[in-house]
């Protein structure tokens, strides 16, 4: 089994401390799970950062993440090399334009893209859409450049079905543009007009609309639109990151701190390198721009360089199967806990990995899943796991060495308190 980062002495032994305090109290279980592997970072520190958790000693409480790579959680854990990268991207300085299409280049190698796509590394997928939308607005007028979110002289309508509306609305909207909702290829057909900018997609939303991803390319290509697919959280499969680029996707974004395990603070725009080099002058660190705000460092775009290079390389079957390795054996202890019950699940796009959905019986159990979701945040160790009208969701994909046994433990023990 090859996990992600090399299995050191203290790994090992730390997963051993949490096999055997499986009958120990949550707090010391806790204590062995959240050392977790070895990391270069692990410096010593004198003053802040002393004690190795820089969150505690600023009184906030870690958590165990059961729910995936959240953004608001912090996304997921950086690989160790990459923090290595980064801190020897720290130790010179460069013409930043410079290393970003020096960085675009060695990622099309890296991702064998097809002729004539590069990638630019973006602090998150959500710059990565607004820079490149504004590039398609704005191609390489200055005057333009400077001039948004005001469109004078410019495209300004973006189309987008109506469900794959979400939280990133506001990316697209900040150019300036006014998003159009459509639903059947007819209203599509209806809504094409001189003001068209973009196509805009939004992969894990496939299912959701009635034009799937192949088809909304399909069409723009017929109508000479560019179009844009959101595929922030959509590997693995790590196929992803060149799959849209092979279909003929103008422009793909990703999120370089989900599960590759990138800087946080790092995206990648994929796409046409005429579309790659207008979203960059749109960007920082080019001044008076609208993406001067989305500052991305040379570290990110080292880290981002790394984080692909490793992800690349990854035994991702493997990975797959400890992911699996770990809901079993939650799933194991829940016969523990009487009237509990469970079922798994892979979602098509984003987070496609393993899931665990716990159910239990109300006449047996009384507990509401928010309430269940809510007192394992509050306990301690603080568990993230997400909840709906039917139970508790969990995947394993961000879990430290160990830590499926504290929830394991943690579940047992909630559900027995509340058995009638
Ligand atoms: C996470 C996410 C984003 C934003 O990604 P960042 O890298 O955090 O900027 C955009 N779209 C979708 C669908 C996402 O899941």
């Amino acid at each position: 089994m090859k996990l992600n980062s090399k299995p050191t002495r203290r790994s090992f032994v730390s997963a051993l401390a949490a096999l055997g305090a499986a009958i120990l109290s949550p707090r010391k279980l806790f204590a062995a799970a959240s050392r977790g592997p070895a990391r270069p970072a692990d410096a010593k520190l004198s003053g802040f950062g002393a004690s190795g958790n820089v969150y505690e000693e600023l009184g906030l409480t870690t958590v165990i993440n059961g729910q995936g790579t959240m953004t608001v959680l912090g996304g997921s854990l950086m690989r160790p090399e990459v923090e290595a990268a980064m801190a020897l991207a720290s130790q010179h300085f460069c013409s930043i334009p410079e290393l970003e299409v020096a960085a675009g280049k060695r990622i099309a190698e890296m991702l064998k893209l097809p002729p004539g796509y590069t990638g630019l590394v973006t602090s998150g997928a959500a710059a990565a859409m607004q820079s490149g939308l504004a590039g398609i607005l704005t191609g390489d007028n200055e005057q333009f450049i400077q001039q948004l979110p005001d469109l004078t002289g410019m495209k300004s309508e973006v189309i987008i079905q109506k469900s794959h509306r979400n939280g990133f609305d506001h990316q697209l909207r900040s150019t300036g543009v006014k998003l159009i909702e459509i639903e059947t290829v007819a209203d599509l057909r209806r809504a094409v007009n001189p003001k068209t900018a973009m196509m805009h997609f939004s992969n894990f939303a496939n299912a959701a609309g009635q034009i799937k991803v192949d088809e909304w390319l399909k069409l723009s290509k017929e109508c000479k639109i560019p179009c844009f697919n959101d595929a922030a959280a959509d590997t693995p499969p790590v196929s992803h990151l060149w799959d849209y680029a092979n279909m003929g996707y103008d422009l793909i974004a990703f999120s370089g701190g989900k599960a590759i395990r990138g800087p946080q603070c790092a995206g990648l725009l994929i796409g046409r390198k005429d579309l790659a080099a207008y979203a960059l002058l749109n960007n920082s660190p080019h001044e008076d721009t609208l993406g001067r705000s989305q500052k991305v460092g040379k570290e990110e775009i080292i880290g981002m360089i790394k984080a692909l290079e490793s992800y690349l390389k990854e035994d991702h079957d493997a990975l797959t199967k400890e992911w699996w390795r770990r809901l079993d054996s939650i799933s194991a202890e829940m016969s523990r806990a009487p009237g509990v019950s469970t079922s798994f699940s892979v979602p098509d796009v984003a987070n496609h990995v393993p899931h665990l959905e716990i159910h239990w019986d109300p006449r047996h159990i009384s507990l509401e899943p928010r309430e269940a979701a809510h007192q394992l945040r509050a306990g301690k160790p603080s568990i993230v796991l997400a909840s709906n009208e039917s139970g508790l969701i969990m995947n394993s994909f961000m879990l430290q060495p160990g830590e499926e046994k504290v929830i394991a433990e943690r579940l047992v023990q909630l559900f027995r308190a509340h058995s009638a």
